[in-house]
């Protein structure tokens, strides 16, 4: 048996294995995902999980829709580890997240990120009526992908260039292998101006709203005009503390 041949044998056995595991009402869209998989995975939790990392917008979506129905934790503000330089907090770059704080963690079973119940395989509802949400879960799949795609979305440069037709949201010239992923309103500034802003709609300056793919040329002018704004307002800080009484 040629390595091509073992390769199809096992993923024949692999999804003859799942198919015995299914349990009534799995998501279609994710056995869709599975029968069209190069690798069949090995557990229904695996193919939740690719079906997840294969839409990276949608679960940013579906993340930030769970939070709004949460909510934030009531007195909860978006607060730093203030670790001072040049002026600026550090942290910015990661989203606020209440139910990842200590104070907040709602426990196993909810998802530390939207803060709502988890069920089987990491999925976000109850569609097999357990009752009751997962014994050790605490994120779900859905959300794993949203934060991944938040703190990284350069990882998902290529959907996101797709999404905009392979042109510059900026100069609309071709996006060649250069471009850049970017923030509208870059992060530095969300955190300067917009941190009491209620959460989760914070969540969408690290979601698709405040996401674009510009050329190399477009993101070096823009990030040179933030640079010149951090340093005026940086300026106007001094002199502000320095004429005060
Ligand atoms: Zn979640």
């Amino acid at each position: 048996m040629n390595r091509q041949t073992r390769f199809a044998h096992r993923n024949e056995l692999a999804l003859a294995r799942l198919y015995s595991q299914l349990p009534p009402r799995f998501p279609n869209a994710v056995w869709r995902k599975v029968v069209s998989m190069r690798r069949v995975p090995d557990t229904l939790s695996e193919a939740v999980q690719a079906y997840w990392q294969a839409h990276p917008l949608r679960a940013d979506r579906l993340a930030r829709a769970l939070a709004a129905q949460t909510g934030a934790p009531d007195g909860w503000s978006w607060t730093l580890d203030i670790d001072r330089r040049d002026g600026l907090p550090t942290h910015f770059r990661t989203p606020p997240a209440p139910y990842r704080e200590a104070a907040h963690w709602r426990g196993h079973g909810v998802c530390c990120v939207c803060g709502q119940p988890v069920y089987r395989y990491g999925w976000h509802r109850d569609i097999w009526g357990d009752g009751r949400p997962s014994r050790r879960a605490t994120w779900h799949q859905a959300c794993v992908t949203a934060w991944k795609f938040w703190t990284a979305p350069h990882a998902n440069a290529v959907l996101l260039k797709k999404r905009q037709r392979l042109r510059c949201a900026v100069t609309r010239k071709r996006l060649l292998r250069g471009a850049q992923v970017d923030h509208k309103v870059p992060l530095f500034q969300v955190w300067r101006e917009h941190r009491h802003e209620p959460w989760p709609d914070l969540l969408a300056f690290w979601g698709i709203p405040n996401l674009q793919v510009v050329t190399r040329e477009a993101h070096t002018i823009k990030c040179a005009g933030e640079a010149g704004g951090r340093a005026k307002a940086r300026r106007a800080a001094v002199e502000h503390a320095s004429i005060a009484p």
